[in-house]
Protein backbone atom coordinates (compact mmCIF):
# COMPACT_ATOMS: atom_id res chain seq x y z
CA UNK A 1 0.00 0.00 0.00
CA UNK A 2 1.10 3.33 -1.12
CA UNK A 3 -0.11 6.60 0.70
CA UNK A 4 0.39 9.90 -0.90
CA UNK A 5 1.10 12.82 0.59
CA UNK A 6 -2.41 14.33 0.44
CA UNK A 7 -2.41 18.36 0.88
CA UNK A 8 -6.10 18.53 0.14
CA UNK A 9 -8.28 21.65 1.77
CA UNK A 10 -10.71 19.30 2.62
CA UNK A 11 -11.93 16.70 3.16
CA UNK A 12 -8.51 16.41 4.31
CA UNK A 13 -5.50 13.49 5.10
CA UNK A 14 -6.62 12.23 8.73
CA UNK A 15 -3.58 10.90 10.99
CA UNK A 16 -2.50 7.21 9.95
CA UNK A 17 -2.84 6.05 13.40
CA UNK A 18 -6.70 6.65 13.90
CA UNK A 19 -6.94 5.19 10.27
CA UNK A 20 -5.56 2.25 11.33
CA UNK A 21 -7.79 1.95 14.57
CA UNK A 22 -10.95 2.51 12.52
CA UNK A 23 -9.91 -0.43 10.39
CA UNK A 24 -9.12 -2.53 12.83
CA UNK A 25 -12.57 -1.87 14.75
CA UNK A 26 -14.68 -1.47 11.70
CA UNK A 27 -15.91 -5.20 12.23
CA UNK A 28 -15.95 -5.31 15.62
CA UNK A 29 -15.32 -2.51 18.10
CA UNK A 30 -14.15 -3.30 21.41
CA UNK A 31 -16.15 -6.87 21.46
CA UNK A 32 -19.35 -5.35 20.80
CA UNK A 33 -19.51 -7.68 18.17
CA UNK A 34 -20.71 -5.28 16.06
CA UNK A 35 -18.54 -2.05 14.30
CA UNK A 36 -19.68 1.80 15.37
CA UNK A 37 -21.71 2.45 11.80
CA UNK A 38 -24.10 -0.51 12.88
CA UNK A 39 -24.27 0.63 16.79
CA UNK A 40 -27.79 2.22 18.03
CA UNK A 41 -26.90 5.73 18.94
CA UNK A 42 -28.88 5.47 22.19
CA UNK A 43 -26.92 2.27 23.19
CA UNK A 44 -24.23 2.09 26.38
CA UNK A 45 -21.54 1.60 23.71
CA UNK A 46 -22.25 4.87 21.42
CA UNK A 47 -23.20 6.75 24.47
CA UNK A 48 -19.44 5.89 25.62
CA UNK A 49 -17.91 6.74 22.71
CA UNK A 50 -19.88 10.27 22.56
CA UNK A 51 -19.07 11.33 25.85
CA UNK A 52 -14.99 10.35 25.27
CA UNK A 53 -14.93 12.39 22.21
CA UNK A 54 -16.40 15.47 24.39
CA UNK A 55 -14.25 14.74 27.94
CA UNK A 56 -11.14 14.67 25.39
CA UNK A 57 -12.27 17.75 23.22
CA UNK A 58 -13.13 19.82 26.22
CA UNK A 59 -9.52 18.80 27.80
CA UNK A 60 -8.03 19.54 24.45
CA UNK A 61 -9.18 23.01 24.04
CA UNK A 62 -9.91 23.88 28.48
CA UNK A 63 -13.41 24.54 26.96
CA UNK A 64 -14.72 26.11 30.05
CA UNK A 65 -18.19 24.37 32.15
CA UNK A 66 -20.55 27.26 30.91
CA UNK A 67 -20.40 26.65 27.64
CA UNK A 68 -21.98 23.49 25.86
CA UNK A 69 -20.22 21.24 23.32
CA UNK A 70 -22.65 20.02 20.22
CA UNK A 71 -21.73 18.14 17.97
CA UNK A 72 -24.09 18.66 14.69
CA UNK A 73 -24.73 18.06 10.85
CA UNK A 74 -24.97 20.47 7.82
CA UNK A 75 -21.31 21.59 7.81
CA UNK A 76 -19.99 25.16 8.34
CA UNK A 77 -22.38 26.26 5.38
CA UNK A 78 -25.12 25.01 7.38
CA UNK A 79 -24.05 27.27 10.39
CA UNK A 80 -24.04 30.14 8.19
CA UNK A 81 -27.59 30.41 8.45
CA UNK A 82 -28.19 28.71 11.94
CA UNK A 83 -26.44 31.16 13.53
CA UNK A 84 -28.40 33.81 12.62
CA UNK A 85 -31.56 31.63 12.93
CA UNK A 86 -30.06 31.33 16.96
CA UNK A 87 -29.02 34.64 17.78
CA UNK A 88 -30.23 37.05 15.64
CA UNK A 89 -33.78 37.58 15.47
CA UNK A 90 -34.14 41.28 15.52
CA UNK A 91 -31.54 44.08 15.84
CA UNK A 92 -27.98 43.39 14.10
CA UNK A 93 -25.09 41.66 13.81
CA UNK A 94 -21.79 42.58 12.59
CA UNK A 95 -19.51 40.78 10.39
CA UNK A 96 -15.79 40.89 9.94
CA UNK A 97 -14.87 40.25 5.56
CA UNK A 98 -11.72 38.35 5.57
CA UNK A 99 -11.97 36.28 2.45
CA UNK A 100 -14.30 34.01 0.86
CA UNK A 101 -15.45 32.15 3.65
CA UNK A 102 -16.68 34.84 5.77
CA UNK A 103 -18.11 36.89 2.61
CA UNK A 104 -20.29 33.81 2.38
CA UNK A 105 -21.48 33.67 5.95
CA UNK A 106 -22.48 37.39 5.66
CA UNK A 107 -24.32 37.00 2.77
CA UNK A 108 -26.00 33.76 4.31
CA UNK A 109 -26.99 35.57 6.96
CA UNK A 110 -28.29 38.76 5.64
CA UNK A 111 -30.54 35.91 3.12
CA UNK A 112 -31.84 34.30 6.55
CA UNK A 113 -32.48 37.14 8.60
CA UNK A 114 -34.13 39.62 5.66
CA UNK A 115 -36.97 41.89 6.44
CA UNK A 116 -36.82 41.14 10.41
CA UNK A 117 -33.12 42.25 11.46
CA UNK A 118 -30.11 43.29 9.64
CA UNK A 119 -26.48 42.22 9.25
CA UNK A 120 -23.59 44.87 9.07
CA UNK A 121 -20.13 44.83 7.45
CA UNK A 122 -18.26 46.06 10.40
CA UNK A 123 -14.69 45.68 8.07
CA UNK A 124 -13.82 44.12 4.86
CA UNK A 125 -10.28 43.32 3.25
CA UNK A 126 -12.10 42.30 -0.38
CA UNK A 127 -10.80 45.43 -2.26
CA UNK A 128 -7.30 44.79 -1.30
CA UNK A 129 -7.71 41.12 -2.34
CA UNK A 130 -8.16 39.58 0.90
CA UNK A 131 -4.15 39.72 1.90
CA UNK A 132 -4.32 40.66 5.33
CA UNK A 133 -6.72 42.19 8.12
CA UNK A 134 -7.76 45.07 8.81
CA UNK A 135 -6.57 48.04 10.82
CA UNK A 136 -8.67 47.18 14.67
CA UNK A 137 -8.78 50.21 15.01
CA UNK A 138 -10.77 51.15 12.13
CA UNK A 139 -13.46 48.83 12.51
CA UNK A 140 -16.73 50.05 12.64
CA UNK A 141 -18.80 47.42 15.08
CA UNK A 142 -21.61 48.16 16.99
CA UNK A 143 -21.76 48.11 20.86
CA UNK A 144 -25.37 47.06 20.65
CA UNK A 145 -25.09 44.22 18.01
CA UNK A 146 -26.22 40.84 18.52
CA UNK A 147 -22.65 39.10 17.91
CA UNK A 148 -19.97 39.83 16.01
CA UNK A 149 -18.86 37.46 13.36
CA UNK A 150 -15.55 36.40 11.64
CA UNK A 151 -13.66 33.78 10.12
CA UNK A 152 -10.16 33.26 11.94
CA UNK A 153 -8.78 30.95 9.27
CA UNK A 154 -9.12 32.11 5.77
CA UNK A 155 -9.10 28.47 3.94
CA UNK A 156 -9.17 29.58 0.49
CA UNK A 157 -6.91 33.06 0.80
CA UNK A 158 -4.60 31.52 3.68
CA UNK A 159 -5.31 34.79 6.14
CA UNK A 160 -5.22 33.37 10.03
CA UNK A 161 -6.82 35.94 12.81
CA UNK A 162 -3.25 35.85 15.19
CA UNK A 163 -4.27 35.05 19.13
CA UNK A 164 -3.53 38.79 20.01
CA UNK A 165 -5.88 40.62 17.38
CA UNK A 166 -8.30 42.72 19.45
CA UNK A 167 -11.94 41.10 19.46
CA UNK A 168 -14.78 43.13 20.54
CA UNK A 169 -15.36 42.49 23.86
CA UNK A 170 -18.55 44.50 24.45
CA UNK A 171 -20.78 41.57 22.00
CA UNK A 172 -20.79 37.61 22.04
CA UNK A 173 -17.69 36.60 19.39
CA UNK A 174 -18.59 34.14 16.90
CA UNK A 175 -16.38 32.68 15.06
CA UNK A 176 -15.82 30.19 11.81
CA UNK A 177 -12.53 27.94 12.67
CA UNK A 178 -13.40 24.86 10.75
CA UNK A 179 -9.62 25.03 9.25
CA UNK A 180 -7.53 25.62 12.18
CA UNK A 181 -9.40 24.35 15.26
CA UNK A 182 -7.15 22.52 17.21
CA UNK A 183 -3.89 23.47 15.28
CA UNK A 184 -2.99 25.51 18.63
CA UNK A 185 -4.47 26.74 21.89
CA UNK A 186 -7.14 28.93 21.80
CA UNK A 187 -8.40 31.15 24.56
CA UNK A 188 -12.84 29.39 23.80
CA UNK A 189 -13.40 32.63 27.04
CA UNK A 190 -12.87 34.97 24.49
CA UNK A 191 -15.67 34.01 22.41
CA UNK A 192 -19.64 32.96 22.76
CA UNK A 193 -19.80 30.65 19.51
CA UNK A 194 -17.49 28.54 18.10
CA UNK A 195 -17.93 26.65 14.77
CA UNK A 196 -15.96 24.28 12.56
CA UNK A 197 -16.92 21.72 10.23
CA UNK A 198 -15.29 18.76 10.70
CA UNK A 199 -12.81 17.75 7.76
CA UNK A 200 -10.22 20.20 7.67
CA UNK A 201 -8.95 18.94 10.43
CA UNK A 202 -10.94 17.00 13.23
CA UNK A 203 -12.41 13.82 11.38
CA UNK A 204 -14.84 12.91 8.33
CA UNK A 205 -17.56 14.86 6.78
CA UNK A 206 -20.79 15.26 8.37
CA UNK A 207 -20.25 16.06 11.77
CA UNK A 208 -20.08 20.17 12.62
CA UNK A 209 -18.79 21.11 15.96
CA UNK A 210 -20.71 24.28 17.64
CA UNK A 211 -19.11 24.99 21.18
CA UNK A 212 -21.33 27.91 22.47
CA UNK A 213 -21.67 29.62 26.15
CA UNK A 214 -24.87 28.80 28.05
CA UNK A 215 -26.34 32.16 27.85
CA UNK A 216 -26.79 31.98 24.22
CA UNK A 217 -28.70 29.48 24.28
CA UNK A 218 -33.20 29.88 24.35
CA UNK A 219 -32.65 33.47 21.67
CA UNK A 220 -34.09 31.31 18.55
CA UNK A 221 -37.52 32.87 17.14
CA UNK A 222 -40.60 30.39 17.79
CA UNK A 223 -40.30 29.06 13.85
CA UNK A 224 -37.04 27.73 14.10
CA UNK A 225 -37.05 24.22 13.67
CA UNK A 226 -36.23 21.91 16.12
CA UNK A 227 -32.96 20.34 14.43
CA UNK A 228 -31.68 24.00 13.69
CA UNK A 229 -32.23 25.10 17.70
CA UNK A 230 -28.90 25.11 19.43
CA UNK A 231 -31.22 24.69 23.03
CA UNK A 232 -33.37 22.32 21.48
CA UNK A 233 -29.94 20.02 20.61
CA UNK A 234 -28.21 21.19 23.75
CA UNK A 235 -30.98 19.58 26.03
CA UNK A 236 -31.02 16.20 24.14
CA UNK A 237 -27.44 16.20 24.29
CA UNK A 238 -27.18 16.73 20.20
CA UNK A 239 -29.39 13.34 19.78
CA UNK A 240 -32.62 15.05 19.23
CA UNK A 241 -32.47 13.00 15.84
CA UNK A 242 -29.96 10.65 15.27
CA UNK A 243 -26.63 12.17 15.08
CA UNK A 244 -23.79 11.56 12.77
CA UNK A 245 -22.13 8.56 14.55
CA UNK A 246 -19.12 7.12 13.21
CA UNK A 247 -17.89 10.58 11.93
CA UNK A 248 -18.09 11.50 16.00
CA UNK A 249 -16.39 8.02 16.72
CA UNK A 250 -13.39 8.85 14.29
CA UNK A 251 -13.55 12.37 15.50
CA UNK A 252 -13.39 11.26 19.07
CA UNK A 253 -10.23 9.10 17.66
CA UNK A 254 -8.32 12.12 16.48
CA UNK A 255 -9.04 13.62 19.99
CA UNK A 256 -7.14 10.63 21.37
CA UNK A 257 -4.65 11.01 19.17
CA UNK A 258 -3.92 14.89 19.60
CA UNK A 259 -3.65 14.29 23.09
CA UNK A 260 -1.37 11.39 22.72
CA UNK A 261 1.03 13.98 20.56
CA UNK A 262 1.22 16.44 23.72
CA UNK A 263 -2.09 18.02 23.07
CA UNK A 264 -2.26 21.78 21.76
CA UNK A 265 1.02 23.13 22.74
CA UNK A 266 3.12 20.53 20.73
CA UNK A 267 0.78 20.00 17.85
CA UNK A 268 1.21 24.04 17.74
CA UNK A 269 5.16 23.69 17.81
CA UNK A 270 4.84 21.01 14.86
CA UNK A 271 2.42 23.32 12.71
CA UNK A 272 4.74 25.92 13.32
CA UNK A 273 7.95 24.36 11.83
CA UNK A 274 6.19 23.37 9.11
CA UNK A 275 4.71 26.51 8.09
CA UNK A 276 7.98 28.12 8.39
CA UNK A 277 9.85 25.96 6.55
CA UNK A 278 7.02 26.23 3.58
CA UNK A 279 6.86 30.11 3.87
CA UNK A 280 10.69 30.23 4.09
CA UNK A 281 11.15 27.98 0.55
CA UNK A 282 8.60 30.12 -1.22
CA UNK A 283 9.92 33.52 0.26
CA UNK A 284 13.64 32.50 -0.68
CA UNK A 285 12.37 31.18 -4.33
CA UNK A 286 13.57 34.78 -5.89
CA UNK A 287 9.90 35.44 -6.85
CA UNK A 288 9.46 32.14 -8.56
CA UNK A 289 7.04 31.49 -5.85
CA UNK A 290 4.77 34.16 -4.73
CA UNK A 291 2.65 34.50 -1.33
CA UNK A 292 0.72 37.34 -1.22
CA UNK A 293 -0.03 37.64 1.89
CA UNK A 294 1.05 39.97 4.94
CA UNK A 295 3.49 37.42 7.26
CA UNK A 296 1.97 38.18 10.20
CA UNK A 297 -1.20 36.98 9.10
CA UNK A 298 -0.07 33.80 7.45
CA UNK A 299 -2.19 31.00 7.66
CA UNK A 300 -0.44 27.99 9.57
CA UNK A 301 -2.63 25.25 7.78
CA UNK A 302 -3.78 26.74 3.88
CA UNK A 303 -0.69 28.01 2.31
CA UNK A 304 -1.55 29.32 -1.02
CA UNK A 305 0.92 29.93 -3.60
CA UNK A 306 1.38 31.00 -6.93
CA UNK A 307 4.57 30.40 -9.93
CA UNK A 308 5.70 33.80 -11.47
CA UNK A 309 4.93 31.86 -14.61
CA UNK A 310 1.38 30.19 -14.75
CA UNK A 311 2.26 28.75 -17.61
CA UNK A 312 4.33 26.40 -15.48
CA UNK A 313 1.66 25.35 -13.44
CA UNK A 314 0.32 22.33 -15.72
CA UNK A 315 4.09 21.16 -15.39
CA UNK A 316 4.23 21.59 -11.41
CA UNK A 317 0.82 20.11 -10.91
CA UNK A 318 1.79 16.79 -13.01
CA UNK A 319 5.43 16.40 -11.43
CA UNK A 320 4.43 16.63 -7.97
CA UNK A 321 1.39 13.97 -8.92
CA UNK A 322 4.02 11.88 -10.09
CA UNK A 323 5.98 13.02 -7.12
CA UNK A 324 3.26 11.19 -4.66
CA UNK A 325 2.27 15.34 -3.64
CA UNK A 326 -1.10 15.34 -4.16
CA UNK A 327 -4.08 18.08 -4.35
CA UNK A 328 -2.13 20.84 -4.69
CA UNK A 329 -4.27 22.82 -7.14
CA UNK A 330 -5.25 26.31 -5.98
CA UNK A 331 -8.80 27.28 -5.31
CA UNK A 332 -10.33 28.24 -8.53
CA UNK A 333 -10.84 31.60 -7.04
CA UNK A 334 -7.10 32.26 -6.40
CA UNK A 335 -5.73 30.37 -8.66
CA UNK A 336 -2.22 28.96 -8.87
CA UNK A 337 -1.32 26.49 -5.83
CA UNK A 338 -2.69 25.61 -2.42
CA UNK A 339 -0.62 23.28 0.19
CA UNK A 340 -3.26 22.83 2.84
CA UNK A 341 -0.82 21.34 5.89
CA UNK A 342 -3.37 20.16 8.88
CA UNK A 343 -2.19 19.10 12.08
CA UNK A 344 -2.43 14.87 10.19
CA UNK A 345 0.65 15.92 8.08
CA UNK A 346 3.98 15.00 9.34
CA UNK A 347 6.86 17.29 8.89
CA UNK A 348 8.64 14.90 6.46
CA UNK A 349 5.77 15.26 4.47
CA UNK A 350 6.59 19.47 3.77
CA UNK A 351 9.73 18.65 3.59
CA UNK A 352 9.16 16.59 0.74
CA UNK A 353 6.95 19.34 -1.13
CA UNK A 354 9.46 21.61 -0.17
CA UNK A 355 12.84 19.84 -1.69
CA UNK A 356 10.52 19.23 -4.66
CA UNK A 357 9.61 23.32 -4.88
CA UNK A 358 13.17 24.08 -4.55
CA UNK A 359 14.32 21.39 -7.42
CA UNK A 360 11.61 22.38 -9.59
CA UNK A 361 12.48 26.04 -9.53
CA UNK A 362 16.14 25.35 -10.25
CA UNK A 363 15.01 23.32 -13.14
CA UNK A 364 12.92 26.12 -14.73
CA UNK A 365 14.08 29.41 -13.06
C1 LIG B 1 -14.66 24.37 4.43
C2 LIG B 1 -15.09 25.59 5.14
C3 LIG B 1 -16.45 25.93 5.26
C4 LIG B 1 -17.56 25.11 4.64
O1 LIG B 1 -17.64 23.89 5.25
P1 LIG B 1 -18.76 22.83 4.85
O2 LIG B 1 -18.60 21.79 5.91
O3 LIG B 1 -18.45 22.34 3.48
O4 LIG B 1 -20.08 23.51 4.92
C5 LIG B 1 -16.77 27.07 5.96
N1 LIG B 1 -15.82 27.84 6.52
C6 LIG B 1 -14.51 27.55 6.42
C7 LIG B 1 -13.51 28.43 7.06
C8 LIG B 1 -14.11 26.41 5.72
O5 LIG B 1 -12.80 26.10 5.62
Amino acid sequence: MARIWNFSAGPAALPQPVLEQVRDELLDWHGAGMGVMEMSHRGKEFTGIVQQAEADLRALLGVPESYRVLFLQGGATQQFAQIPMNLLTGGSADYLVTGSWSKKALKEAQRVVAGTASVRCAGSTEADGFVGLPDPQALAFDPRAAYFHLCTNETIHGVEVPPDYPLPSAVPVVADMSSHILSRPVDVSRYGLIYAGAQKNIGPSGVTLVIVREDLLGRAGPTTPSVMDFSVMAENGSMLNTPPTFAIYVAGLVFQWLRAQGGLPAIERANAEKAALLYACIDGSGGFYRNPVAPACRSRMNVPFTLADSGLDAAFLSETKAAGLASLKGHKSFGGMRASIYNAMPLAGVRVLVDFMNDFARRHG
